[in-house]
């Protein structure tokens, strides 16, 4: 069997070794006769796979003591709700920055339950870029501030993080978790669809300063409530034990592999070798991010025509690239580039950019 070298934005490519350590475990787990989907999440065998996979996350993103790690559904829609119906009081205000379809997808969530103000939008710059920190006045009665690290869309990704002072500083990081190192003490709250750098599809990873459990009403019920669900350690009802298996798979690939130095080194290169020949004919691969907001989980452009772009994807799926294909509201080209994609991958679909450039 000959795996194609696969660019989807998401669900993402997987790293080779832990598909085979998954495809063993879906047989048998452990050695328990029992593959991993008929495995009770009570088991013992399952809670030191989700305490391992805890316990990594923790040493590979120098995750604080202070800070709670939980195992959510629903993705990171889900969060977008619920975050608001934790944190944001009916008759309260959060200050929202708009970076693109996602973050307005948390903006609308938001506006179900509270006051969403938009403190910053690139709407109208077609979200070519995000905001620089400066351009952005913060609300120092905010009950939180909400950023989009990486608009897996647009292409686009902030190189930095706010001072948003003493209002709590929450982050949907679901295109770019894992992505590079970052100081976890800057947010109150990260959060992560793990289908984009992480996993599969069917966990979300969030990552709480246990201080914000006191802001969360009694009048949630446990579910929807994260003091109450973390409480349980993850596990109030059945959790999905193979996404959160996988998961930890993923994350010992990145630790048996040098983990987040290595991780940035290569996404540096990766992303390093796409824009590289970008911009050596800006008239062809046209990127659509400006310079300074360029994404290096996705890398977004246009052909001259989209005739061109049609071919371009054709010819990249005959010789085995594929997931291509721009999101269907913005078109064009989109190399999502995730950890799991090797420099050799990236260094193969440059060297077929060249030669169709060439050749058109
Ligand atoms: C994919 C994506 C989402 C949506 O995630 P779901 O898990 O499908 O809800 C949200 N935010 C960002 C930044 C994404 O890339």
């Amino acid at each position: 069997m000959e795996r194609k070298y696969n660019f989807n934005p998401g669900p993402g490519v997987l790293p080779l070794p832990a598909l085979e350590r998954a495809a063993q475990a879906l047989i048998d787990f452990e050695g328990t006769g029992l593959g991993i989907l008929e495995t009770s999440h009570r088991s013992k065998e399952f809670t030191v796979v989700i305490d391992a996979a805890t316990e990594r996350l923790r040493r590979l993103l120098g995750i604080p003591d202070d800070y709670d790690i939980g195992y959510f559904q629903g993705g990171a829609n889900l969060q977008f709700s619920m975050l608001a119906m934790n944190f944001l009081p009916s008759d309260g205000a959060a200050d929202y920055v708009d970076t693109g379809t996602w973050s307005s997808r948390a903006i609308q969530a938001a506006g179900y339950v509270g006051k969403a103000n938009v403190v910053a939008s690139t709407k109208e710059e077609k979200y070519q870029r995000v905001p620089r920190w400066d351009e952005v006045t913060w609300n120092e009665t905010a009950a939180y501030a909400h950023i989009t690290s990486n608009n897996t869309i647009y292409g686009t990704q902030f190189q930095s993080f706010p001072d948003t002072g003493k209002v709590p500083l929450i982050c949907d990081m679901s295109s770019d978790f894992l992505s590079r190192r970052i100081d976890v003490s800057r947010f109150a709250m990260i959060y992560a669809g793990a289908q984009k750098n992480v996993g599969p599809a069917g966990v979300t990873l969030v990552i709480m300063r246990k201080d914000m459990l006191d802001r969360c009403p009694d009048t949630l019920p446990p579910m929807l409530n994260y003091s109450k669900f973390l409480a349980k350690k993850s596990t109030y009802n059945t959790p999905p034990v193979f996404s959160i298996f996988m998961v930890g798979e993923v994350l010992r690939w990145v630790e048996e592999n040098g983990g987040l130095d290595t991780v940035e080194k290569n996404n540096d290169k990766k992303a390093g070798l796409l824009y590289g020949l970008m911009d050596e004919d800006p008239d062809f691969f046209r990127g659509t991010a400006k310079a300074d907001s360029r994404s290096k989980m996705n890398v977004t452009m246009r052909l001259p025509s989209e005739d061109l772009e049609k071919a371009f994807l054709a010819e990249a799926a005959e010789k085995g690239f594929v997931g291509l294909k721009g999101h269907r509201s913005v078109g064009g080209i989109r190399v999502s580039i995730y950890n799991a994609m090797s420099v050799e991958g990236v260094e193969k679909l440059v060297a077929f950019m060249k030669s169709f450039r060439k050749s058109h």
